[in-house]
């Protein structure tokens, strides 16, 4: 069974044709500069024979039509009747889906309403699923979200305290991202754990270029950093994190800053590279620091010591914690910044291996042996993810074609 995952941005489509036989990928490659002047694709096979070829891609839908050509011509499939599923990333699912859906005009219909939450990915997610459909008509194509896994979070935690009714009529709350990321490392820890994932405390920390914690109860998300937007919750590499309101306010009276200013300040030019003034990417900032750059130093102190605070309110909100994630290229590769994160908090019982703590990259426990919080790096495989959940919802299907449990049962109060 051969899966294809697409995941589409405004002028960009990513791919990767997974053998589900044995989760092998056969080829996995990227259409860029869709619509616009320089557009090529290209693609890696076995992860290191890499293929780029500059051609005119108008629109997804030939972006697709070149992807499935590719795949056809370098021999990885003989032609596209071989793609079993198609597994689309959807960045926002609402508080409609708390699942991965089996894609039909319902599905659509649903995530078309969930653009306004998203419009710059969700828009490009959209036309990816309709260009897919268009060229490959019979083929059965699941939605996986990255707000689904967040979905079970209590109002509690994601109420925000403005007006009730911006919640009710506008769906201002806390939604969360990185889902699928979150879901795929907290059950990858209980496996290596050995523990049953439905009994675990874990705190998952996603920290990449976009960061976000997650509290993981019982099996179920309770808590996580990201909110309305991507833009809550930790600082990032350009984006701020959470601040306070009243800056934003200030500067459009003071300032005569607009939403597009905002935006553009908000996103792009703050986080770790605002704080730094030196760049977004850790590695640069690890470098400026040893060479005694200051404000390079402050931004990674700043970077940990919120993530800390998160692990910290985290385990309070769950009454404990049993294990700790750390996952995405700095989470993954970045061991000062993981030892940042973790110094002192041998109170909650977090303790780490100083020598094991230098790996990178590789599924490993890091805890001193006799730690009461395992503290785990976990790579995390997105793409997997959502081919795994795409195989699993077409098996189900086979049992029950009625079964509609990817929406959310309790829709939002009106
Ligand atoms: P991501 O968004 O998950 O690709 O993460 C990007 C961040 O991870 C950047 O700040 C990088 O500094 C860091 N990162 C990614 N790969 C590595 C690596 N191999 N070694 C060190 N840091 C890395």
């Amino acid at each position: 069974m051969k899966v294809l995952v697409i995941n589409t941005g405004s002028s960009s489509l990513k791919y990767q044709l997974i053998d589900m036989n044995n989760e092998k990928v056969l080829a996995k490659g990227l259409c860029d500069r869709i619509g616009l002047d320089g557009s090529f694709i290209k693609q890696t096979i076995n992860s290191c024979n890499e293929f780029k070829k500059e051609t005119k891609l108008n629109n997804h839908n030939e972006a697709i039509m070149e992807t499935i050509s590719l795949l056809t011509d370098s021999g990885i499939i003989k032609s596209m009747d071989e793609i079993t599923a198609v597994g689309h990333r959807v960045v926002h699912g609402g508080e409609k889906f708390c699942k991965s859906a089996l894609i039909d005009e319902e599905v659509i219909k649903a995530i078309e309403e969930c653009i306004i939450l998203a419009p710059l990915h969700n828009g490009p997610n959209m036309v990816g699923i309709k260009a897919c459909r268009e060229i490959l008509p019979n083929v059965p194509m699941v939605a996986v979200f990255d707000t689904a896994f967040h979905q079970t979070m209590p109002d509690k935690a994601f109420i925000y305290a403005l007006p009730y009714s911006f919640y009710q009529e506008k769906g201002i709350r806390r939604y969360g991202f990185h889902g699928t990321s979150h879901k795929y490392v907290a059950q990858r820890a209980a496996v290596v754990l050995n523990k049953q994932f439905n009994t675990l405390k874990i705190v998952t920390c996603h920290l990449g270029n976009g960061s976000s914690i997650c509290a993981v109860k019982n099996g179920a998300a309770v808590d996580t950093s990201m909110g309305y937007t991507p833009l809550d919750g930790v600082a990032m590499g350009t984006r701020c994190g959470s601040i306070d309101p009243a800056i934003v306010t200030g500067l459009i009276e003071h300032d005569n800053y607009n939403a597009a200013m905002l935006n553009d300040l908000l996103n792009k030019k703050s986080g770790v590279l605002g704080i730094s003034g030196i760049s977004s990417d850790f590695r640069d900032l690890d470098e400026a620091a040893k060479k005694g750059c200051e404000r390079a130093e402050l931004a990674l102190n700043v970077f940990s010591y919120q993530v800390k605070k998160y692990i910290g309110a985290y385990a309070a909100a769950m009454g404990g914690i049993d294990a700790l994630v750390f996952t995405a290229g700095i989470g993954e590769n970045n061991s000062d910044i993981r030892k940042r994160i973790v110094e002192g908090m041998e109170f909650v019982g977090i303790e780490i291996d100083d020598e094991k703590n230098q790996a990178r990259g590789i599924e490993i426990d890091v805890s001193k042996p006799n730690a009461k919080v395992k503290t785990l790096i976990i790579p995390t495989n997105e793409e997997l993810a959502i081919a795994r959940e795409t195989v699993s919802l077409l098996n189900n299907f086979k049992h029950d074609s009625a079964d509609k449990s990817y929406f959310c049962e309790k829709e939002r109060v009106h």
